[in-house]
């Protein structure tokens, strides 16, 4: 059995306050485990935090939701990978869609991201995923060979051994609108012919559809956005995913 990876990606929410009152009742309910690695990336404002509440919890990462590319300097608002390192990240996400397509992060800017943070000492999960058009007009696996070459242009093959992708219907994130597990599957696999990396599966994971997501041969995880800002609904689909495994 494949050890699965649960990451909540909290986007704009939870502030320290926040942070250290989720994750009390969070490592309450979530008992230490050896069979599932947990990623939290919190507000780059509740990372020192966050590593504080963790600090008894090495079954539970730490990962900062965005990097800058540079190390330091004058880029006012941005934080460096070596500043998240510095604040307990070990994990950086890279190339999530609302980066790409909210931000207008193209591949070159990922792929300086992607070394950013080797270079740091974190280690990446590089999100991939193609927008409804791109699906419509049939150049997914055009869209998602193009990032994930990118994403990996500028690191050597000890750096890409050691990433995870995320894949990520743009579709499919914030609306309540899943991949079915088929769809997942067909593209899980497709990655996995490429590159031999773990392959998470993102948008709209909820407890109602984690196991049947989970079920499926080359979906190694669950990048979850909006459901994780629900305590109970994290821990539940950890544990579904699990349960539909072993
Ligand atoms: C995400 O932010 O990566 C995500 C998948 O969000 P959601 O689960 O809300 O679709």
């Amino acid at each position: 059995m494949k050890k699965p990876v649960f990451a909540a990606n909290w986007k704009m929410n939870f502030g320290p306050q926040e942070t250290r009152t989720y994750l009390k009742t969070f490592l309450d309910a979530f008992p230490k485990t050896d069979d599932r690695t947990v990623i939290i990336f919190p507000s780059a404002i509740s990372l020192v935090v966050a590593g504080f509440a963790l600090r008894d919890r090495p079954d539970i990462l730490l990962g900062v939701q965005n990097i800058h590319w540079e190390e330091k300097g004058a880029f006012t608002g941005e934080n460096s990978a070596s500043m998240a390192r510095d604040a307990g990240a070990s994990v950086a996400l890279v190339g999530h869609s609302e980066r790409r397509h909210t931000f207008g992060e193209g591949d070159e800017i990922t792929a300086k991201k992607c070394a950013a943070a080797f270079k740091a000492g974190l280690t990446v999960v590089l999100c991939v995923g193609e927008k409804l058009e791109e699906r419509d007009r049939n150049t997914t696996q055009a869209v998602v060979l193009r990032q994930l070459k990118a994403g990996i242009s500028r690191l050597n093959s000890a750096q890409i051994a050691r990433i995870a992708i995320a894949y990520e219907p743009v579709w499919a994130i914030g609306t309540g609108r899943t991949a079915t597990p088929e769809l997942a599957q067909e593209m899980h696999a497709f990655i996995k012919s490429l590159l031999d990396l773990p392959v998470l599966y993102g948008g709209s994971v909820k407890p109602e559809n984690a196991a049947e997501l989970l079920a499926q041969p080359d979906v190694d995880g669950a990048l979850v956005g909006g459901a994780s800002l629900e305590i109970d609904y994290f821990v539940a689909i950890c544990e579904a995913a699990v349960r539909s495994r072993s």
